[in-house]
């Protein structure tokens, strides 16, 4: 059974100058274990797709099916099931590492267990404004996997780092990949990571190819 199926799913914007729609009817199947690069130029939808997938926005039809089961209540898989990365580190700066990760398990073992694989035991007391942007994000892919997942979302995790601080972000989040058996997602502009992924996608005239 696939982790996770997109049947059918469309999504469109309403504004003041009507309605534009960004996917429509678009599918996709994910694994278990497999990981997918989704590349594209900006404003082509990655965002779009990927809050869909992850319950962060609502779609107008079709339907999503997780470990094959149809997903009504999106919000319980953000929970346990679906862990998070964005473009921008979203730590909050009166916590410290610690808390930062606290926010979302409130398991000790757990917290110390994920910051020893990450080698960040001796930041956990620290803030984040004391942390390189590298370090910060190495933290956030930490606190999205606290609660073991079984699918990672990030949504252009590198776009603020250097090429090397982006590497080891992606090489990051695939090693976990494997050491911790989840699938991940990974939206970026940045080709050149292609060749890492089990596959890769790219969004175009409102559906998705693979490329
Ligand atoms: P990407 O992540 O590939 O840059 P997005 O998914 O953010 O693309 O955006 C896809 C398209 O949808 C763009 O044309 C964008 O302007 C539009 N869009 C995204 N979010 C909204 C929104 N909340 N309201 C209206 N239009 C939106
Ligand atoms: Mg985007």
């Amino acid at each position: 059974m696939s982790l996770l199926e997109l049947k059918n799913i469309s999504k469109s914007y309403i504004s003041k100058v009507g309605s534009f729609q960004v996917i429509d009817k678009l599918n996709l199947t994910l694994e278990h274990n497999q990981n997918i690069f989704l590349f594209g130029p900006s404003g082509c939808g990655k965002s779009t797709l990927l809050n869909l997938i992850s319950g962060l926005d609502n779609l107008d039809t079709g339907e999503i099916y997780f470990n094959g089961n149809l997903v009504k209540h999106h919000f319980e898989l953000l929970k346990d099931d679906i862990g998070i990365i964005f473009q921008d580190h979203y730590l909050i700066s009166e916590l410290n590492i610690f808390d930062n990760i606290k926010l979302k398990s409130n398991d000790t073992t757990k917290i110390e267990n994920i910051l020893d694989y990450f080698e960040m035991t001796d930041f956990k007391l620290k803030y984040p404004n004391q942390l390189s942007n590298g370090q910060k994000q190495r933290v956030c892919v930490a606190r999205s996997l606290v609660n073991n997942p079984k699918l990672l979302i990030a949504d252009e995790p590198t776009s603020y780092l250097d090429k090397e601080n982006a590497k080891l972000v992606i090489d990051l989040i695939l090693n976990s990949s494997r050491k911790f058996n989840l699938s991940t997602i990974i939206a970026s502009h940045d080709i050149s990571f292609r060749p890492l992924f089990d596959k890769s996608y790219t969004l175009d005239n409102k559906s998705i190819k693979e490329c």
